[in-house]
């Protein structure tokens, strides 16, 4: 690109020069500065060459600006913000050619490109010591931008101004005095200050502990602020411990108004944190480019960025945080639906799928043979994924579906369409045991239609299903290396039709020859990056992904928005409400006649021992110690088996197959048993220390029960749970519906926890709600508009935005 030439700079910059000597009263220009830039814009639009510099002359909104309705503040920054455009331009005229969307020589000196100094570390500020920026970077603060971005927690509401007369008790206000008199003294047993301030209508007394010193600070006659609570003392008022502000020529800070409060750590004190943060973002935020496009800002009715992060610290007033709040919220919402966005498209739309053939009678064969007819939601969601996979992109969809609700026929039915067309496919599950599960399931599907198959090991065949006979195999850790080679060589030979595994399945070793579906099971428990790994096992292989977490649809929507989203609303016929019950300590004995009493009636029970984050090892010892104390002191006479995750993979298929067929009446395990297994003959499911673990998984432990015809019972011990916990546990004892569930949890916990952040591989959210569902929807419908109108944002009044995707996406993590 050539530098932007045949710009006529001078009158424009004559005319904001002049604007400012007028102190910004648009008095000019007759008819008005806007009127005036319209005209120029119009001009100079095509003349300008260089991305960055268009960018910018978006950003500024030169082309619509809004002068007549701005107040001076803004328009002061406007026009100095255009001003300095302006010598951007002259210097790309006059010296450096300016390279397409790069910086050229005119942004590394000092520059009015403040974008590019924002990403500097916090010590270019005059006053940031490195001493203070070690403090910072505790808060997460390492550059300016991040200074600007540290947003309060809340604010305190000193903006109610009162006479010293109107003064009341308890109540949050503020008064503007003199001093008549500041001395050092005791109070109490303590050194303090004490000062006795006046306004027209009385006197009143504030004292601070421990702060002797500020008596120097308060000169009889100085003009003071005081914010705070008033309380009675010997019926005369008094303000303890008030925020303070001497009155200068300075804006209020610390009282008067909505007073932030900040994060602080160690060495951080509240004002110095204040006034720093007021210091940076009066100068700095300004130079924040406004990376949203116009028509968006004005079509969603949100701030103009710099205003937005002013706004966000120092409000005028409570609406005005609302707005701030807003404005930002929808750029976290808005630029993760981009990123999420972009990456469906690159996985759909730049690289071919492989479209599949659905054979109705492979389809209806199979289901045909099971033991039950499928539910309409069942139907439903098939019907969706097959006409996905008969398309030549890749499907990306998300199966959503209550516990129990029968997510594996649908997997397994796609799992034989991309079988019958020629294609391998794969089943990963987060744990061996639900692997397992999950073989021995499927296995077990098929052979009812099977004219005998191998019943024995890890890799079986099945005639009677497709047109030849189909090759299932199991892959996991536990498997020997020798084992593991041979299976890799089939897998990797076209040997194996279908392969369920573990992380087994993406080591490494793992070559498939023709992966043609990847389906994961229980998502939730796996990273975004273990996802894509699967993927690229295959030449972009259709992916469903399936998870019994719900969450609500636009929460799901905008969070894996990559995923097209399949529903299983509905539970398979004759499915009974599990009890459950919250049980004080000292009922623990109850419980445990309660689970005597179901063995005896020939059901059988799982007891979940606590959840030890610290190590897995830790964990199966604990096990290990319940399962001898449940057996030598409680059911001496009961049978009780023990599984957890530390054990070998034969003695963990030893012990659930004895537990399926009933040779064991009560399994002892570590939280392992929370996804997937499937018992129906239990009917009770017992969670120690049920407290610590969130609402969505203890939704799951008591998902394991119910699975047959038989009423059962989901018993929770606590010991000594915390309000979070009581609260949790009532919500389980009061519902059962999953996605109530799920949302409260996310309530509770937040998206950070809920989503485990360093799993899921997204950006932060800071300012966004989740549960602000209007935001989600309005962020998600531009960001479709958006990327549909300009795929991959490459137009140049996308330029800034594009920069910020890259910029959030990056710092986002592990997403591949
Ligand atoms: P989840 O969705 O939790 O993974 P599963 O696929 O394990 O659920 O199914 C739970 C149980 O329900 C299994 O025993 C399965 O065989 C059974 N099942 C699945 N679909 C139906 C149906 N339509 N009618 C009756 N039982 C079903
Ligand atoms: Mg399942």
């Amino acid at each position: 690109m050539t530098a932007p030439s045949g710009i006529d700079i001078e009158p424009l910059r004559t005319i904001l020069q002049m604007e400012c000597q007028r102190h910004y009263a648009d008095s000019v220009v007759i008819g008005g500065l806007d009127k005036y830039l319209r005209r120029w814009a119009k001009e100079t639009t095509d003349k300008i060459g260089s991305a960055q510099l268009l960018a910018h002359f978006h950003a500024l909104q030169l082309a619509e600006p809004g002068y007549a309705e701005w107040n001076t503040e803004k328009r002061k920054e406007w026009v100095e913000g255009v001003l300095g455009w302006l010598g951007q331009i002259e210097a790309a005229t006059g010296a450096a050619p300016a390279t397409e969307g790069g910086a050229s020589g005119m942004s590394t000196t000092h520059s009015p490109d403040g974008d590019a100094e924002l990403d500097s570390p916090v010590t270019i500020v005059k006053g940031i010591t490195t001493n203070l920026a070690s403090k910072l970077v505790r808060l997460g603060v390492n550059t300016v931008r991040d200074l600007v971005y540290l947003f309060p927690r809340r604010h305190l509401d000193y903006s109610q101004r009162k006479s010293i007369a109107e003064l009341e008790v308890d109540e949050e206000q503020t008064v503007v005095a003199t001093v008549w008199e500041a001395r050092a003294a005791r109070l109490g047993n303590q050194r303090g200050t004490e000062v006795i301030v006046g306004d027209e209508t009385g006197n009143i007394r504030a004292v601070w502990f421990n702060q002797p010193y500020l008596a120097k600070t308060f000169r009889t006659n100085a003009r003071l602020v005081l914010s705070g609570r008033v309380t009675a003392f010997k019926r005369q008022m008094v303000f303890e411990s008030p925020e303070w502000e001497l009155i200068e020529d300075k804006e209020l800070v610390h009282t008067g108004r909505l007073v932030p409060v900040y994060p602080l750590t160690r060495g951080l004190y509240t004002r110095q944190v204040r006034n720093l943060v007021k210091r940076v973002v009066d100068s700095w935020a300004w130079r924040v480019t406004d990376f949203l496009p116009q028509e968006i800002r004005t079509r969603c009715q949100l701030l103009g960025l710099p205003e937005a992060i002013v706004q966000a610290h120092y409000p005028d007033s409570h609406s005005m945080k609302a707005e701030a709040r807003k404005r930002l919220a929808f750029d976290e919402l808005f630029v993760l639906q981009l990123g999420v966005l972009s990456k469906k498209r690159d996985w759909q739309e730049t690289q071919p799928g492989n479209a599949f053939s659905i054979d109705t009678g492979i389809v209806n064969r199979f289901v045909n043979s099971l033991p039950f007819t499928l539910t309409g939601a069942q139907q439903r969601v098939l019907r969706e994924i097959f006409a996905d996979l008969k398309e030549p992109k890749a499907m990306m969809r998300l199966l959503q579906g209550e516990v129990g609700s029968g997510k594996t026929v649908v997997a397994t039915s796609a799992l034989l369409v991309a079988a019958g067309n020629g294609y391998q496919g794969a089943l990963m599950a987060p744990t061996e045991i639900l692997a397992e599960q999950h073989f021995r399931t499927i296995c077990q599907l098929l052979s009812r239609k099977n004219d005998g198959g191998d019943e024995q090991g890890n890799v079986r065949g099945y005639d009677g299903v497709l047109s030849r006979p189909v090759t299932i195999a199991l892959l996991v850790g536990s498997l020997s290396e020798k084992e593991k080679e041979a299976l890799h060589q089939r897998i990797q030979e076209g040997d194996i039709d279908i392969v369920i595994g573990t992380h087994a399945l993406i080591q490494k070793g793992v070559e498939f020859w023709k992966l043609g579906l990847a389906v994961i099971d229980e998502q939730h428990r796996f990273g975004v990056l273990q996802r894509s790994i699967l993927r690229q096992k295959g030449f972009n292989p259709h992916l469903l992904v399936m998870t019994a977490t719900p969450i609500p649809r636009t929460l799901a929507l905008t969070l894996h928005g990559d995923l097209d989203l399949s529903v299983i609303d509905e539970l398979p016929p004759g499915r009974q409400m599990i009890r459950t019950r919250w049980l004080e300590p000292e009922l623990r004995g109850r419980a445990y006649d309660f689970l005597r009493r179901q063995v005896a009636a020939g059901q059988q029970a799982f007891v979940v021992c606590p959840l030890i984050e610290e190590s897995e090892s830790i964990e199966a010892k604990a096990a290990v110690a319940e399962y001898d104390r449940l057996s030598k002191e409680v059911f001496p006479d009961l049978r009780l088996g023990l599984l957890h995750g530390r054990m070998p993979a034969s003695d963990k298929e030893n012990i659930m197959q004895s537990f399926r067929d009933g040779t064991l009446d009560v399994l002892v395990s570590t939280p392992v048993v929370e996804v997937g297994i499937d018992v129906p003959n239990a009917t009770v499911m017992l969670v120690e220390a049920a407290d610590r673990f969130g609402l969505s998984q203890l939704h799951q432990f008591r998902g394991r029960v119910g699975r047959g015809e038989e009423q059962s019972y989901c018993l929770l011990l606590a010991e000594n749970p915390s309000p979070e916990g009581r609260e949790r546990l009532k919500s389980i004892e009061e519902t059962d519906d999953g996605f109530k569930l799920a949302e409260k949890d996310l309530e509770l916990r937040g998206p950070g926890e809920f989503f485990g952040t360093r799993q899921s591989g997204l950006p932060d959210l800071r300012m966004a709600r989740l549960s602000d569902v209007p935001l989600l929807e309005l962020a998600r419908k531009e960001a479709i508009a958006l990327s549909g109108s300009d795929p991959g944002l490459k137009m140049p009044q996308h330029y800034l935005l594009a920069r910020e995707v890259a910029r959030v996406w990056q710092s986002g993590g592990e997403w591949s």
